[in-house]
């Protein structure tokens, strides 16, 4: 089953499902919850890959959301905040904390007027590769090939491969497939060989899409004076971290504190682990993170904040918010019935 179909699934059964939901509430509910943004657009426009562009919601996606947690008394915390809760303690009331992944110029465009309109701190967590510009958004050039072409060709390591692309269905398929195949054998080395063997003629700028799409250090510092937002770190590169040796490890994540502080002046203290599945960021560079002094680091797995928490600052997990991730859905997500089924029961997950 595709993950599109698994969305649609989830989609159509919330409503009934959500029923339900207040059983599970109590013990898996949790002390509150880290939402993961990505883009916030003002039209989601035509039908592109849905698994690419499923990141992607709409302004009045966003406002709706702050609604769905403002009418149910949520207080909205930042980062440090959900620092001093989990590690001081205090007052027993759930809260909501918002932040919006890798450094998309739309944050500032689109989703801070917002934001900044009903009082919600937020984080971006910059890719300082995205405002210096010499990021390969290899994911934008990936779907408009796709949407181009019939059939993608390749060589790679002597092996050819080769992914249909007629139908929508196929396309797809085809993205999840090269999106795995470029994550799986990515190799700081050969990475750039790479995306000119995947993309071969169809993109000659391998830079165009990081222009148009990522915020730049000027609006990164007009951010950053306003007391509602929080600058955090996301890596340099956006490489897959498990990939890389402990010393690439290292410069990934300490570089892009020290170039985000640099151009700031502010303190970094928070992070966020690119691609944070299981596969992709463990044990490892957990520990990695928490022995360069963050506060807190964000995953990908799905779940809510409990207090136990305060034992793995380190690998917090959020509930990401997509096209699906309406009122029917975010219940099942907030009152941790969803993250129970998905975590096979568990409450706190860490590792
Ligand atoms: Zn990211």
């Amino acid at each position: 089953m595709t993950p599109q179909t698994q969305r649609k699934i989830l989609a159509h059964t919330a409503p009934f499902l959500k029923t339900l939901s207040w059983m599970f509430e109590p013990f898996y509910g949790g002390l509150g919850h880290v939402l993961t943004f990505h883009r916030v657009v003002t039209d989601i426009g035509e039908q592109r890959i849905h698994n690419h562009r499923t990141l992607e919601i709409t302004s009045e996606h966003l406002e709706r959301t702050i609604l769905f947690f403002k009418n149910k008394g949520y207080s909205f915390y930042s980062l440090d905040e959900l620092f001093d809760r989990l590690t001081l303690g205090g007052i027993n009331e759930k809260f909501v904390v918002f932040t919006f992944d890798d450094g998309y110029r739309d944050n500032l465009t689109v989703a801070y007027p917002i934001l900044k309109k009903y009082g919600v701190p937020f984080t971006i967590y910059i890719t300082t590769c995205f405002p210096d510009r010499t990021a390969i958004l290899w994911w934008y050039m990936l779907e408009d090939m796709l949407r181009a072409k019939n059939k993608v060709d390749f060589k790679w390591a002597g092996t050819q491969y080769s992914y249909p692309c007629h139908t929508q269905t196929e396309k797809e398929i085809a993205f999840d497939n090269i999106r795995r195949f470029i994550t799986q054998l990515f190799s700081i080395e050969s990475h750039d060989e790479m995306y000119r063997a995947v993309f071969g003629n169809f993109q000659s700028n391998l830079f165009a899409p990081v222009s148009e799409f990522a915020l730049s250090w000027e609006d990164i510092r007009e951010l950053r004076n306003d007391p509602l937002v929080t600058i955090g770190a996301h890596t340099v590169n956006h490489f897959p971290l498990k990939q890389l040796d402990d010393e690439a490890l290292g410069n990934e994540i300490m570089g892009s504190k020290k170039i985000i502080e640099t151009q700031t002046g502010l303190a970094v203290e928070h992070f966020a682990y690119p691609f944070g599945k299981a596969t992709e960021a463990s044990f490892r560079e957990f520990e990695a993170v928490k022995s360069l002094g963050f506060k807190t680091a964000v995953t990908t797995r799905v779940g809510n904040v409990f207090a136990e928490h305060k034992n793995s600052l380190e690998s917090l997990p959020r509930i990401s918010i997509n096209q699906v991730t309406e009122a029917a859905v975010l219940e099942l997500q907030t009152s941790g019935m969803l993250p129970c089924l998905l975590n096979k029961g568990k409450r706190a997950v860490a590792h």
